[in-house]
């Protein structure tokens, strides 16, 4: 069977999406598409056979021939469109932040718990990036000897008009809390936020950039440089130093011209660029994993746990403090 897929959202990452379901991914169509803008849907879905248009989600899920939901439409606008799609028993991916703050994230799960099986797949796409994986089963292997510090950088071209402070943690680091949470396989207790006199290049009034430090309950340090004004592109770095050795990833590999007395290489404008391939094997896996009925990738309670880590960020970010991480007891749906 063809997975009928309703995809929520069609901005940037849905239509990304909708491309992708269309063109890079086997046994899934897009059978629906939603967004308030029903112009930029329209305009998505044109040439898509059989692809119904919508502003409204419930409504695009109730459409003839959907079977599951990719949510890309803005993070507050997730919760909503999760809720509707556990009340039709439909398996999502959802795009990072699960929701913007941990209350949502923890209503979310509980309605899944609820339902008993485990239905949203997180969008935390670096899992899915040949170069993290790398990284991960390296750690995992153990010749390098426990890691002691991660040293992330996570920097972007320019930052959207709408982007805020807070969303420098809680749309931004919060890859970096769930990679470090993958990666090491422990769980962040405590953050700091350092903040720099901010760029001359930033927007008024944006804190960037910041530096994060997470402390994990392994007794690891991690940094995370967070810098969406950069100007000169896209790049996530990530380096772990560990007891005999370091691993590190995100240098940029790939072709080198040398010209006008100058060796150089591209550095890709965005993270479409950049983790292509992830996005795919993301959506792959998941449309894979929903055909065969099983769970695939980052839980609701990762959301959660990401949510919770973004929320003692923003509140360090605010005070100049330390704050700690307060995580529950992880559901035995989630073990
Ligand atoms: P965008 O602003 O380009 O697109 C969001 C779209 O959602 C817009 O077209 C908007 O009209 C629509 N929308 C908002 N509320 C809606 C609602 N209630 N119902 C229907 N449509 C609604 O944003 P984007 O950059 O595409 O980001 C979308 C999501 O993807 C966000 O959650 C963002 O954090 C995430 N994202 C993930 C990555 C990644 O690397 N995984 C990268 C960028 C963005």
């Amino acid at each position: 069977m063809t997975l009928g897929i309703a995809v929520i959202g069609t901005g940037r990452m849905g239509a990304d999406h909708v491309r992708r379901i269309e063109t890079a991914v086997g046994g899934a169509r897009v059978a629906a598409v939603a967004d308030l803008d029903a112009d930029r849907a329209a305009a998505v879905a044109r040439g898509i056979k059989g692809c119904s248009v919508h502003t409204d989600p419930a409504a695009a899920m109730a459409a003839p021939g959907v079977d599951a939901v990719l949510i890309a439409s803005s993070g507050p606008a997730h919760e909503a469109a999760l809720l509707d799609a556990f009340a039709r028993g439909l398996p999502v991916l959802c795009e990072k932040p699960l929701t913007p703050d941990p209350a949502g994230a923890l209503r979310v799960m509980e309605a899944e718990r609820r339902l008993g099986r485990r239905l949203v797949t997180v969008g935390f796409m670096r899992r899915y990036d040949a170069e993290y994986q790398d990284l991960q089963h390296t750690l995992r292997r153990g010749k390098l000897g426990r890691a002691l510090m991660l040293h992330c950088r996570h920097r972007n071209a320019a930052s959207p008009s709408f982007f805020t402070t807070e969303m420098l943690i809680r749309d931004s680091v919060v890859h970096e809390a769930d990679a470090t949470r993958w990666l090491l396989g422990q769980e962040i207790t405590a953050v700091q936020v350092l903040r720099p006199r901010p760029s001359s290049y930033a927007p008024r009034d944006l804190g960037d950039p910041q530096l994060v430090l997470f402390e994990t309950s392994g007794g690891a340090v991690v940094d995370v440089e967070i810098f969406v004004n950069c100007g000169f592109g896209y790049e996530v770095r990530c380096e772990a130093v560990c007891e005999r050795g370091t691993a590190s990833i995100g240098a940029g590999g790939g072709l080198v011209t040398r010209t006008t007395g100058r060796a150089g290489r591209a550095v890709p404008q965005d993270f479409t660029v950049r983790f292509a391939e992830a996005y795919d094997r993301e959506v792959r896996a998941w449309v894979g994993a929903v055909r065969a009925g099983r769970a695939e990738g980052a839980s609701a309670w990762d959301g959660y746990a990401a949510a919770l880590v973004c929320e003692a960020g923003v509140r360090a970010q605010r005070s100049g403090e330390r704050v700690e991480v307060r995580l529950p007891e992880r559901p035995a749906l989630y073990a």
